[in-house]
């Protein structure tokens, strides 16, 4: 790929580089973004590979360093609700409740897309809609506010390898592409991509990807002894258009065989355990499902490193944030 991309004071055109997220470092990389650049920044569902969302050019690259297909639109990070509706129709019924509610946070709310929206039409890959969120992480926060444009940013990892949750993971897979990657060390607490939603006019709730924050439970604790505005639905197609086009079957792959809903390994095999089911890698010895999707990834990431050419996965309870482990390693494992 081109290097579109060269500043004073870059010490080498093609090199990545990597500098500790202090106060200095997130200016530089606002200067990058502003220039057009790519920086991959901690946020605390997984690294996000950020450029802005203003600039065609740049969401170009992003599409580019991934090999990301560009049927499969990008999630807008902003730094607050107002800046939000610049770019998103917030009169859908529970749309600004839920906003005021999980912003800041790892719920991204697909919205009707404001007319006039200042966004590369690749952003959101021509549809009619916008996926938005307001990022928790403190680095990408300073990084939102010291910018004037949104950030257009999916996980900093090749299309369909295995997210980043660490800075290392990044560079494994997207070196060079990228002009800096700041080193949050393990910032990703959440270490799931967020939970994604869309809202319909007739009040319902459509869980586009299962994440970190428990749709269902959110639903009942809002609507508890209440008429229902609605039932929440699983992803799905409406008429002839794939409601989100990036949830491919086969995703998040550690590039050999993964088994699911294993009670112990084979020889050949490196174990990712969980509660009783010991392994190479444990996702959490007490069972805590909110402990596990913070190391998932990092366990997958081992599991890929590692000389064993096969890897299994011991079972993992589909409820709360086990349902959005269980959606990424069905798509490992496809
Ligand atoms: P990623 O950036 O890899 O976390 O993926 C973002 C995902 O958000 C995409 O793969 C889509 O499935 C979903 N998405 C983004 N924008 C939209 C949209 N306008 N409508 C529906 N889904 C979307
Ligand atoms: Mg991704």
């Amino acid at each position: 790929m081109p290097r579109a991309y060269s500043a004073s004071g870059m010490s080498s055109k093609n090199a990545t580089e990597m500098l500790f997220a202090d106060t200095a470092a997130i200016e530089r990389a606002a200067r990058i973004l502003k220039e057009g650049g790519l920086v991959a920044v901690p946020t605390e569902t997984v690294y996000g590979l950020a450029a802005r969302a203003d600039d065609p050019k740049a969401v170009a690259r992003i599409y580019a360093a991934k090999s990301r297909p560009e049927i499969n639109p990008l999630i807008v990070h902003v730094r607050d609700l107002d800046q939000a509706r610049e770019l998103a129709d917030f009169d859908v019924v529970d749309a600004e409740m839920l906003a005021k509610r999980c912003w800041p946070g790892p719920l991204t709310l697909v919205l009707p897309l404001k007319r006039g929206a200042n966004l590369a039409p690749a952003v959101t890959a021509g549809l009619p809609t916008v996926a938005i969120r307001v990022p928790e992480h403190p680095v990408i926060r300073e990084l939102l506010a010291k910018v004037p444009f949104p950030l257009a940013a999916p996980s900093a990892n090749r299309s369909g390898y295995v997210s980043p949750t660490h800075p290392s993971h990044v560079r494994a897979t997207l070196d060079r592409q990228v002009e800096l990657v700041l080193d949050g060390g393990d910032a990703c607490k959440e270490g799931l991509e967020s939970t994604i939603v869309a809202i319909r006019s007739n009040r319902q709730w459509v869980e586009l990807r299962p994440g970190p924050l428990d749709l269902n439970a959110l639903h009942d604790e809002l609507y508890e002894g209440m008429d229902k505005q609605g039932p929440i639905t699983r992803k799905g197609r409406v008429g002839e258009t794939l409601e989100a086009p990036g949830q491919m079957a086969s995703h998040y792959s550690p590039g050999k065989p993964v088994r699911l809903n294993a009670m112990d390994a084979r020889s050949d095999e490196f174990m990712i355990g969980f509660q009783q089911y010991g392994g190479d890698c444990m996702l959490s010895k007490s069972g805590d499902l909110v402990e596990a999707a913070a190391h998932l990834y990092d366990c997958l990431h081992a599991a890929a490193a590692s000389m064993k050419p096969r890897i299994a996965v011991a079972p993992i309870p589909d409820e709360g944030v086990g349902r959005a482990i269980n959606d990424r390693l069905r798509r490992a494992a496809a």
